[in-house]
């Protein structure tokens, strides 16, 4: 499709704006809205709902309603694969209407959301939606007379708090797996970027999923995010967004119900380039694919970059020559590089962090703010070298397309700088020595460490951090295990 095209689809748009309880579609029962803005145009997409403890109680109580029902939770699991696989295909016929949303709502470049995320979140849906009646039990080798029976079991009430980077993709890392699994669920879109959640909910009735086993409450995080982590009849909560926030569902949790929490939190991965990579080309493509995807407002974004002394110039030199296919542009432009910031606010502190990187390093590209047409929050991509490894760009995640480059001497010294941090969530390592490949992985603190690559990401691969990046594993068979309890049947029988 061509930029005509795509703005006509935006036009288009019918943008659910009210919150999905219970199957039904409900304002907030506060009466209140907020606006939700288009931050590559500034103007306003639509008044949503802004939902608040009141309706977090309602969304909560028809989730126990749908969960003690069994419509969903005793459901056959070949049924709800079906169920879940009819929505998979639902969502592939509006491919175009979603990617569209979600550019629009947030500022991801168009491209990218038709050709990479919104396929994405498709895929893990089918995934997990196959996986629903593919999990086996165990029985445990006990004297003869017992019969252990183990059995993963659905939990009851999820919780799922997401952010606006991904907003379908996180939706659909919480939801597929917790509804395969037989949960139901209450999910919590990001303020900035609520539709395609909204949409979900819509296209999982209409895929035949019972009422009340997706809800979706929009609103802030202060007042619905927090009632969702304090609710006394939420079993499990899983979040995805900043190492701060997910502190405050720790927190909360300890203060209500000791719900399960599960948090994907932030990141500062590290990409540690060393002389024998042999192929230096492929790995600037790497890097800088990894840093300005999504405007670096990625968790997993390789946002440190560590680079052997020897060929620091040299590979500086092949990120300069890739800036031109990374400036900003309309979102909506299939030609265009570079998306818009999320919101004016968020791009105002990754402009702090670039004049804090003025001061601590030196600025080889980009750092101003721009519009394009004369609107939006964009920020040019920006490439800060002879960074100290405890100065702020360094340490800090700064969630936009800024690259500090760190120079090293010592293999050593590398693992080092790249271990210094309080997140442990991606890591990668070029090189074409087999032996440092598997020296260097081992020894790194990350979730995923990638050779050769940056950032690959599967369904079938767990995704999650170690440190204040977080608990728990998304995607795989693993992600299963956050919505399942272990429940054991003993019997005693006659021998
Ligand atoms: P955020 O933590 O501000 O918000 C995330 C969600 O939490 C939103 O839905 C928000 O409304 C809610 N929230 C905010 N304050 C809350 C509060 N006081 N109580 C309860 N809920 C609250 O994060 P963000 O700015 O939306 O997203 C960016 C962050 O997400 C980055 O730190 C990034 O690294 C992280 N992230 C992590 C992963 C991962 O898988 N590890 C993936 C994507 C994003």
């Amino acid at each position: 499709m061509n930029l005509t095209d795509w703005h006509r689809t935006a036009r288009s748009l019918s943008l659910g704006n009210r919150a999905v309880i219970g199957g039904r579609q409900v304002e907030a029962r506060s009466g209140q809205g907020f606006a939700s803005v288009n931050p590559a145009t500034g103007e306003t997409l639509a008044e949503v709902a802004a939902g608040d403890a009141e309706d977090i109680d309602a969304a909560v109580a028809s989730a126990r309603n749908s969960f003690e029902s069994g419509a969903w939770s005793r459901r056959a699991p070949v049924e709800r694969k079906k169920v879940l696989l009819r929505l998979a295909e639902l969502m592939r016929a509006e491919l175009t209407e979603l990617a569209a949303m979600e550019s629009v709502d947030m500022g991801k470049l168009v491209r990218h959301a038709a050709g990479n995320d919104i396929p994405a979140a498709i895929n893990i849906l089918q995934w997990h939606a196959e996986e629903a009646d593919k999990v086996y039990d165990e029985m445990a080798p006990l004297p003869e007379g017992n019969a252990a029976l183990i059995r993963r079991v659905p939990l009851g009430v999820v919780g799922a708090v997401v952010p606006w980077n991904f907003p379908l993709n996180m939706a659909i890392w919480k939801c597929a797996p917790a509804l395969a699994a037989g949960n139901s669920v209450v999910l919590k879109p990001a303020e900035q970027s609520p539709f395609t959640a909204l949409r979900l909910a819509q296209l999982a009735l209409d895929a035949g999923l019972p009422e009340g086993v997706l809800n979706v409450v929009p609103g802030f995080g202060e007042t619905a995010g927090q009632a969702l982590g304090r609710h006394m009849d939420v079993d499990c909560l899983a979040f995805t967004g900043s190492t701060a926030v997910g502190r405050l569902f720790l927190k909360y949790a300890g203060e209500s119900n000791m719900k399960q929490v599960w948090l994907e939190c932030g990141g500062k991965s590290p990409v540690i380039v060393f002389p024998d990579c042999g192929d230096l080309e492929a790995a600037a493509d790497q890097v800088s694919s990894g840093i300005f995807y999504n405007q670096g407002q990625v968790c997993s974004a390789s946002s440190r970059l560590l680079v052997h002394q020897s060929i620091e110039k040299t590979f500086i030199d092949l990120l300069l020559k890739r800036l031109p296919a990374y400036q900003p542009g309309d979102p909506l432009d299939p030609k265009s590089g570079l998306g818009a910031m999320v919101e004016a606010k968020h791009a105002s502190n990754v402009m702090r962090f670039i004049d804090e990187g003025r001061r601590e390093a030196t600025l080889v590209a980009g750092g101003k703010a721009v519009t394009v047409g004369g609107k939006g929050s964009f920020i040019e991509p920006t490439i800060f070298a002879d960074v100290k490894p405890d100065s702020t760009i360094a340490r800090d995640e700064i969630f936009g397309p800024v690259l500090s480059v760190i120079r090293f001497s010592e293999e050593d010294e590398a693992i080092r700088i790249a271990n210094d941090s309080i997140y442990g969530l991606a890591a990668s390592v070029f090189t074409d020595d087999l032996s440092r490949a598997h020296r260097v992985s081992a020894r790194l603190t990350a979730g995923v460490v990638a050779v050769n690559v940056v950032d690959p990401v599967s369904p079938a691969v767990p995704f999650g951090g170690f440190k204040q990046s977080g608990s728990g594993r998304d995607l795989s068979r693993h992600a299963i295990e956050k919505y399942t309890a272990l429940k054991t049947t003993w019997i005693r029988y006659r021998c």
